[in-house]
């Protein structure tokens, strides 16, 4: 008789883990390219892979060590021109987080992600996956009506070039996965309840996805929550209806969907199964990293059973709600629980996978 084959539920990681506190510190008292901080740096790339292969996580990230100040604005800090009073993210719990303004031309990326993912595979053993951030949330940088002799047209044209450059040499390098960070999706809604900002997101989004094959699509992916800092979030109370039907649309061969931490699961996965399209698959969050209790293997299992009786197995798999401190000076959750959390998502997504693949 035919041994049925063993089915594997991919799993991944969002990106970020808490840098270590003495990285912290230091970074908090001056400038963050300083060099004297590369050792630490390193010593924290190095520490965090280590510890990202011995939860088992068959795909990891650097735990973007070096994303500094966060996951949005690490290729514009440093910028000389722009100016600190940007954009305001409000965060549920009152904090806010600001991005930087643009106040003159041209728009150009001071870093890009690929040089992290050097660093990272010096170290790995298993596949990295690179996150980056969207066009989207960048665009939001140019605040003004226009800026003298830079027109929004010709940002925006600066923009999508630099992000398209960014997302091809992080796969020209190898990356497992290139991740658009669009967490800005379901906060648009909030702020534009109409819905025409989230359509602009989505499109102008869309202008730089199809500038690739759908060879190198099946190796990008787009990551949406409702926002993660300091155990808060910054769009929760939208309702997904709002936003899924639209961010299916991106042409993105991978979706990492916030599930774990949402009061309605089932319906948020009936939403999915109807808008996912054939060629795309959903990497549902089983963990809440703003959440301290750490799940059991037990209840990641069980979260991938739910998903399952949703999500065709083959468009299924499973991973964090967010990165454990998107913003680099974020000390509320410690890299033992991020690790532990991680280590629970791998265990859980396994057993799952084992049970459905022993089903008659
Ligand atoms: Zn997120």
């Amino acid at each position: 008789m035919p041994q049925p084959q063993p089915i594997v539920i991919p799993t991944e990681p969002i990106g970020s883990i808490p840098r270590p506190l003495d990285l912290i510190r230091k970074m908090a008292q001056g400038d963050s390219e300083d060099p004297t901080l590369a050792s630490l740096y390193e010593d924290a790339v190095r520490d965090t892979i280590a510890r990202f292969e011995a939860t088992g996580s068959p795909v990891i990230t650097d735990g973007e060590q070096r994303k500094y100040h966060d996951f949005c604005t690490y290729c514009v800090s440093g910028l000389p021109n722009t100016a600190p009073n940007g954009f305001t993210i409000p965060f549920s719990d009152g904090h806010a987080r600001r991005l930087p303004q643009l106040i003159r031309g041209p728009f150009r990326y001071r870093r890009y992600a690929d040089s992290y993912l050097d660093v990272a595979m010096r170290y790995a053993h298993v596949p990295v996956k690179q996150a980056v951030i969207s066009p989207s949330a960048l665009s939001l940088m140019y605040q003004a009506d226009s800026i003298q002799d830079y027109p929004r047209e010709q940002f925006i044209a600066d923009l999508l070039r630099e992000h398209e450059i960014e997302i091809r040499r992080c796969l020209q390098k190898g990356a497992h996965k290139v991740q658009v960070d669009f967490t800005e999706g379901r906060l648009a809604v909030k702020i534009d309840p109409s819905g025409h900002l989230l359509n602009s997101f989505i499109e102008l989004n869309n202008l730089v996805l199809s500038r690739f094959s759908p060879e190198e699509r099946k190796r990008i992916g787009v990551h949406t929550c409702p926002g993660s800092d300091l155990d808060s979030t910054h769009s929760a109370d939208v309702d997904y209806a709002e936003l899924l039907p639209s961010l299916f649309e991106l042409k993105a061969g991978h979706f990492y969907v916030a599930l774990a931490g949402e009061r309605d699961r089932p319906q948020v996965l009936n939403i999915v199964r109807k808008y996912l399209k054939p060629d795309q698959r959903v990497f549902v969050g089983v963990i809440s990293p703003i959440d301290p209790h750490v799940e059991t293997p037990e209840e990641v299992q069980e979260r991938v059973l739910e998903a399952s009786e949703y999500i065709p197995i083959r468009q299924l798999g499973t991973t964090d709600d967010c990165g454990f401190a998107p913003f680099s000076d974020d000390t509320s959750t410690s890299r033992d629980t991020a690790f532990a959390k991680i280590r629970a998502r791998v265990l859980g997504t396994q057993s799952a996978a084992r049970l459905i693949g022993a089903r008659p």
